[in-house]
């Protein structure tokens, strides 16, 4: 294989945990990380709380500090990236409470910043430009789809009309790999259809929101980047896949605290992340039932999940001592499905 670098991994999942900064101007508050190790250790505490048995530790396949630059990300995600021209299927999502960098690590903090660019900017030119410029026995075409998922509802964030039109998803055979086969398919032939189709996806994103921040925050939003190869010699096809996830904000929302669509987004945003976890933990485990079905998220990303697709997921985590508690419900989600 051209570009698998990748060696199989134990059920081919893998964990990378990020903390994010604290930010510029935000009041340097006490950390909870207490440790990052060499080899995907982390040690987190509660601060104010004294003794030995305050201190967790967890182990990943790779820790990246606060120090962290997107370009080192990317690096260590790349040969997973590239794999999808071998014909794999690819699916790298962002888990963590809201706050924790999961779009920076994704998306990154502005279009406008290359510098500052997230996994996907970065996988979409790279897996454009070599797709273009390496010499190999295939030709290889580009496309793009983008879809939300809110309250259990797809909807495509790349049709013209800014379309509020509800999705179905193909949970059977999936024809083409297709899981969302209404939502738009885009070719991309270049770096800028890749920036343009981005931004149309980002302003469909607040479309009927009054905050942009606040709905993505509640909902999902899955980009998936679809590979065809036609071998030169014999005109034979290969197709792979990559997923690139930015879910929804993991907190729990205090049950007293909310009622009416907020409790129901809640609701949802909590069904379909333990779902996630359900489809990980029992492919970590060589389960013979994959539950697929419990939510529509699991549906989209369901061939990227499991076989011989490949998956990655970056744990978000806030610095912030006031987010230990979540910081701990976090982590723990993510030991689970390692
Ligand atoms: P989430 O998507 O999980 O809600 P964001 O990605 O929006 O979180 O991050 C919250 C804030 O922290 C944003 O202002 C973002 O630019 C900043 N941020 C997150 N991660 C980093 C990082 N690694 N370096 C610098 N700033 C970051
Ligand atoms: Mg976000």
């Amino acid at each position: 294989k051209l570009y698998n670098e990748v060696q199989d991994l134990k059920g081919n999942i893998r964990v990378y945990c990020r903390v994010r900064p604290f930010l510029r101007g935000q009041n340097k508050k006490q950390t909870t990380i207490e440790y990052i190790g060499e080899n995907g250790e982390i040690a987190v505490a509660n601060p104010s709380k004294q003794g030995k048995e305050n201190h967790k530790l967890f182990k990943f396949n790779k820790v990246f500090g606060p120090a962290s630059t997107q370009e080192e990300v990317f690096l260590d995600t790349q040969p997973l990236i590239r794999s999808v021209l071998d014909g794999y299927n690819v699916c790298i999502f962002a888990y963590g409470q809201t706050g924790s960098g999961k779009t920076y690590t994704m998306s990154g903090p502005s279009i406008l910043s290359k510098e500052n660019w997230g996994v996907n900017y970065r996988a979409l030119n790279d897996l454009f430009h070599i797709s273009q410029t390496r010499k190999s026995a295939f030709i290889y075409e580009v496309g793009v789809q983008m879809v939300e998922i809110y309250n259990e509802q797809v909807r495509d964030l790349l049709s013209s009309d800014g379309s509020q039109k509800r999705l179905g998803i193909w949970t059977s055979s999936q024809p083409n790999g297709l899981a969302v086969p209404d939502a738009s398919m885009h070719p991309v032939k270049s770096t800028t259809d890749v920036l343009e189709l981005m931004q149309i996806g980002q302003s469909n994103r607040a479309v009927g929101s009054t905050a942009l921040n606040e709905r993505s925050s509640r909902s999902h939003s899955v980009l998936t980047v679809h590979i065809r190869g036609t071998e030169l010699e014999t005109g034979a096809a290969l197709r792979g896949s990559l997923h690139l996830v930015d879910l929804a904000g993991s907190e729990r929302v205090d049950r007293s605290e909310v009622t009416g669509d907020r409790l129901k987004e809640a609701q949802h945003i909590n069904k379909s992340l333990s779902a996630l976890g359900d489809v990980i933990f029992a492919l970590a485990q060589k389960s013979a039932h994959v539950p697929y079905r419990n939510s529509k998220l699991t549906q989209v990303l369901q061939s990227s999940l499991g076989g011989q697709a490949k998956t990655l997921m970056f744990v978000q985590l806030n610095p912030d001592a006031d987010s230990y508690s979540e910081t701990v419900s976090t982590l723990k989600f993510a030991e689970r499905v390692s």
